[in-house]
């Protein structure tokens, strides 16, 4: 089959052909109908070298994590779908027995396979999970919009905790994850919707998504005055830039007992300033979160799509072929557009 390769640890990526993956007892293997590139795969591309060697086990890797497609074979002990059957992948793969899987957050498995991390993705013409990671779509959905329930998914439960109705917040980052945070609380009835970039297309889009102020944090990087002169202290700040200036600045720009949420991936060590105000007397109530719930998450990102609350038509900006896949990482790395899309042929 043809993939997209890493075949060096070296920066760029490869097209070529390898073997398509034989399932295991209990993996399922799908032909992919659409698959998007994530900021994570940006990573593999430039060849981020501390994150490619903590993943990359073995070349040629092929990358890609949010895809959805058709299962064209499945493995002995799979009970859940069958030939046939449209699903996406869950990029977190749990193992449905370890501590934290018995615990019911199998999304933090102990011994997860990282699709397309730790593990081959779908930047492919077929790629392979293991059924505890795969779920079917609901009747009336497109491969495209199942390819994009990954990255809604990020967002699902931070706007849900950050009980958004009526509520004044903050979004800093607007990449995809950042733009699908506003527009999710945009359909769930926020009242002021503050959005934070340093890139003016992305600031525009965030408008559209619904966002009722967008501040250039590059030319005023400290927008926590302006954001409580004009509310007062947000309720909620969600943080999708993992940058440290911004969440700085979030964590000031809340009021006493507001809601923080960790989205975003820093990419080093924070300095949280005047901590025991911003984190200890502000009593500030702060969230990680990684990746999505499995699956009350995809409950509400399918019902968000299929309901029309969450328009896609200007999130995905660029479709490509696969082979095309340079040309298309080149346009998600330059920034200027959304979501990138890999289509396969066919399409629907
Ligand atoms: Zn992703
Ligand atoms: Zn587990």
């Amino acid at each position: 089959m043809k993939a997209v390769l890493k075949t060096k640890r070296e920066p760029g990526f490869t097209f070529g052909e390898v073997e398509r993956p034989k399932p295991g007892l209990r993996d399922v293997v799908i032909k992919v109908k659409a698959a998007a590139i994530c900021g994570s795969d940006l990573n593999f591309y430039v060849y981020e070298k501390g994150f490619c060697d903590a993943f990359i086990k073995e070349l040629p890797f092929i990358p890609g994590h949010e895809c959805a497609g058709e299962v064209v074979e499945v493995g002995r002990a799979v009970t859940h779908v069958q030939v046939g059957d449209r699903v996406a992948f869950d990029s977190h793969i749990p193992c449905g027995h370890c501590a934290q899987c018995q615990r019911g957050m199998p999304h933090t498995c102990m011994n997860m396979g990282l699709f397309g991390h730790n593990m081959n993705g779908c930047f492919a013409e077929y790629a392979m999970a293991m059924e505890t990671g795969v779920r079917k779509l609901p009747p009336g959905m497109t491969f495209e919009q199942g390819a994009m329930l990954e990255p809604l998914g990020v967002v699902v439960r931070p706007v849900f905790y950050s009980e958004v109705g009526m509520a004044n917040i903050g979004v800093a980052g607007c990449g995809a994850i950042g733009q699908f945070a506003i527009a999710l609380a945009r359909a769930m009835g926020a009242n002021k919707i503050y959005a934070m970039d340093i890139n003016e297309k992305r600031l525009a889009l965030a408008k559209e998504m619904g966002a009722t102020t967008v501040i250039d944090s590059g030319a005023q990087p400290e927008f926590a005055e302006q954001i409580k002169r004009e509310t007062g202290g947000l309720d909620a700040f969600i943080d999708a830039s993992g940058n440290e200036s911004a969440i700085n600045e979030g964590l000031k720009a809340l009021h006493l007992g507001g809601k923080f949420m960790m989205v975003g991936n820093p990419k080093a060590d924070l300095t949280i300033k005047n901590a025991r105000t911003v984190l200890t007397l502000s009593e500030v109530n702060l969230r990680g979160n990684w990746g999505r719930s499995m699956f009350w998450t995809w409950e509400r990102a399918e019902r968000f799509l299929l309901s029309g609350k969450i328009d896609l038509t200007k999130i995905i900006t660029h479709r490509f072929p696969l082979e095309r896949f340079d040309e298309a990482f080149k346009v998600a790395l330059g920034g200027e557009g959304c979501k990138v899309v890999f289509t396969f042929g066919e399409g629907e």
